[in-house]
């Protein structure tokens, strides 16, 4: 195989979001350094175990059955179905959440390494509608009638994405 020649532009590219490509000329290693990762919590850093407290059982963190709001909108979900079996259920809106249990969720990275914003930003990615009310419809039930305190930094990452 031929050596492939990169171009001097192309050792360094600012994008329009905030990234930053480098690429080395003599190996072709490419090294992204993505704005927000850097910024992601890290809250339990430097902390001790504790106690675990049964009154809140299903509510110690956003990945537990009874804080399903504070998640990133839910992409799928396995449910007991007979015999052993799961059903698959896609896209659930926000209100269905709460019909069947999960054995398994699947969501979003909200520290995502390639971003919404990246896809957005340099390529002009606009949302599905259809993905646009799902969003808005958990931010109205977690603004309104639920009073479910979630992240407020997931909570401003999906009103950004509603507009
Ligand atoms: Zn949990």
């Amino acid at each position: 195989m031929d050596p492939q020649i990169i171009p001097p532009s192309s050792y360094l590219l600012r994008m329009a979001d905030g990234t930053v490509k480098q690429i080395n000329p003599f190996t072709g290693t490419e090294v992204w350094t993505v704005p927000r990762r850097g910024t992601r919590p890290r809250n339990n850093v430097g902390q001790h175990g504790a106690p675990i407290d049964p009154a809140r059982a299903g509510a110690y963190c956003a990945f537990c059955s009874g804080r399903m709001l504070e998640t990133p909108p839910e992409k799928a979900r396995l449910v007991a179905a007979s015999e052993g079996s799961f059903q698959l259920l896609r896209d659930l809106d926000a209100e269905s959440l709460f019909a069947t249990e999960p054995e398994f969720r699947r969501v979003p990275n909200l520290f995502e390494i390639v971003s919404y914003d990246f896809w957005a930003k340099n390529f002009g990615y606009t949302m599905p509608d259809e993905y646009r009310s799902m969003i808005a419809e958990i931010v109205r039930l977690v603004d309104g009638p639920l009073e479910i305190s979630a992240g407020s930094e997931l909570l401003d990452e999906l009103k950004g994405r509603t507009h």
